[in-house]
């Protein structure tokens, strides 16, 4: 521990007391190594201030004494963004006591909820007034509210409500100086130059320390349905979803699954069955949502099914009978990493293209991968409408994991990333850069934009100290001056 942190840690417990400081190694243990076990960090401490002026004096003090800190929150990061760097140079600033939903308007359709509330918590607390916050991921139970908005979540609600940026409407933040921006008051109109809301929308805790949000709820979901319907390609999947588009504006859910996907998900999954009598190359999982009670949502997507499988477009597919059959469905869509992951290693790539473009790029790219390093299995999965993806290129059979990720994944993620590009899309859809992409980004970014997201990050943290290492790396690619 350097003099400077030593410092920074008895500010901390003077303006916070014991319960802002964690030192002992079993406490801190647990947070620093990321969601899927990829990286491991060092940090001699979590700070965890309980407030926003306590935040902002603990951001104050770090900037003085030059220490720098990670902003974390339930650590799920799919991208190791919330674990510190390994040579221990920096602290944890959770944001574990800030747990506050300050309010919840009904009538105005927003809620105010402090950086570390839960999401699962968030969806609760919306429920009992009859409404919703309608972004849900697979990490509800864990992720906070900092960390979605410092992430731009999606989820499988994008297609519908859009991710967190539609839905912060406003943005409360300590900045690298220890200024406190208050932009939680959900102006409809304000032209006062450049979004400062927007800028900490996605910045992964670069540029400072999200305490709260204003979030956009909508009427409680009073009626759903939910159908899996099997067919013959993306293409004709993007298809089905252009006719229901046409037909509701209830499709809140749209997921493609390839047929091998499923076939993993029943090898190695307990309790998962079939949802459809016959074999299908692909799948798709559709939900409608209302907050009418009387929504006549089941007999509608019968009818849209229907009239695709009498147009050619669907081969099969079935609505869900009762909530346990739609939760089934959900099972078999929620389990698809873990049953892939039971197969064997694999490079994961949450990628995204232009919607149209994306049935094509699924066939296209999946048979090049298989071409290029034989053996392998590529395919995605996942949120065909958002035209993102999750593409991933399973090791070929036999291969150990560590034969796999030294010397044929960097290769395959190499290719699928310059497939993307080529393409028109993101080598990032919904799950950032944090440390894991910064390398591809400096590779593939336009200079551009590189060049922008440096000039930003210098302004508003010329040290360097939110978040080193992660999503902008200002040493190697050279700081404004
Ligand atoms: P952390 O992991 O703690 O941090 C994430 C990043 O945000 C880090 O860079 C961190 O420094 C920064 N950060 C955290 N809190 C703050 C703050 N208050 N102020 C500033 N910076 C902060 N994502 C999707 O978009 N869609 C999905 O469908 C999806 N599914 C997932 C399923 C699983 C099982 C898991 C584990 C993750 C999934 N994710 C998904 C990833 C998702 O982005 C993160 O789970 C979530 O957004 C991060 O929240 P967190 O509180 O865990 O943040």
């Amino acid at each position: 521990m350097t003099p400077a942190q030593t410092d920074l840690i008895e500010t901390a417990h003077r303006i916070g007391g014991d319960r802002a400081v964690t030192t002992d190694p079993a406490d801190i243990g647990p947070w620093l190594t990321d969601w899927r076990g990829r990286y491991r960090g060092v940090a001699p401490a979590i700070l965890s201030p309980a407030s926003t002026a306590e935040t902002a004096e603990i951001v104050r003090a770090a900037r003085n004494l030059g220490v720098a800190v990670v902003p974390q929150g339930g650590n799920t990061s799919m991208v190791g963004g919330a674990t510190p760097p390994a040579d221990g140079s920096a602290l944890i600033l959770s944001t574990r006591r800030m747990r506050a939903i300050r309010s919840i308007d009904a009538s105005a359709g927003q809620a105010v909820a402090e950086a570390g509330v839960i999401l699962a918590t968030l969806h609760d607390a919306a429920l009992g007034e009859g409404m919703r916050f309608p972004l849900t991921l697979g990490a509800r139970g864990s992720a906070t509210i900092g960390g979605l908005v410092s992430t731009n979540a999606g989820g499988t609600q994008v297609l519908r409500f859009g991710t967190m940026r539609r839905l912060v409407a406003g943005v409360e933040a300590v900045l690298p100086d220890g200024s406190v921006h208050d932009g939680l008051s959900a102006l409809k109109k304000d032209n006062r130059g450049y979004d400062l809301n927007q800028l900490l929308i996605g910045a992964e805790g670069t540029l400072g320390i999200v305490t709260a949000a204003a979030l956009t709820l909508v009427p409680a979901v009073r009626t759903r349905a939910v159908a899996w319907a099997g067919l013959a390609s993306p293409d004709d999947a993007l298809a089905l979803l252009r006719r229901l588009e046409a037909a509701t504006d209830t499709i809140e859910s749209f997921e493609i699954v390839p047929g091998s996907s499923l076939a993993l998900v029943i090898e190695h999954i307990p309790g998962t069955r079939m949802p459809l009598p016959g074999r299908h190359d692909w799948h798709v999982l559709i939900e409608a949502a209302s907050g009418d009670p009387h929504a006549s949502l089941a007999e509608m997507l019968e009818a849209q099914l229907a009239a695709a499988i009498e147009a050619g477009l669907v081969a099969d597919a079935v609505v869900a009978v009762s909530e346990a059959q739609a939760e089934a469905f959900w099972r078999i869509r929620d389990s698809l990493s873990e049953a892939e992951r039971s197969a064997g290693p694999a490079a994961q790539h949450d990628i995204s293209v232009p919607v149209p473009v994306m049935p094509r790029f699924m066939v296209e790219a999946a048979a090049a991968l298989e071409g290029a390093f034989p053996g392998t299995h590529a395919s995605g999965f996942g949120h065909l409408g958002d035209g993102n993806v999750h593409f991933h290129v399973r090791a070929p059979a036999g291969m150990s994991a560590e034969r796999w990720y030294a010397e044929m994944a960097p290769a395959a993620t190499r290719m699928v990333h310059d497939l993307v590009v080529a393409a028109g899309g993101s080598i990032s859809a919904e799950h950032g850069i944090g440390q894991m992409k910064l390398g591809e980004l400096e590779r593939l970014g336009p200079p551009s934009r590189l060049a922008a997201i440096r000039a930003i990050k210098s302004a508003f943290d010329p040290a360097g100290l939110f978040n080193p290492g992660k999503l902008v790396n200002l040493a190697r690619g050279g700081a404004a001056t």
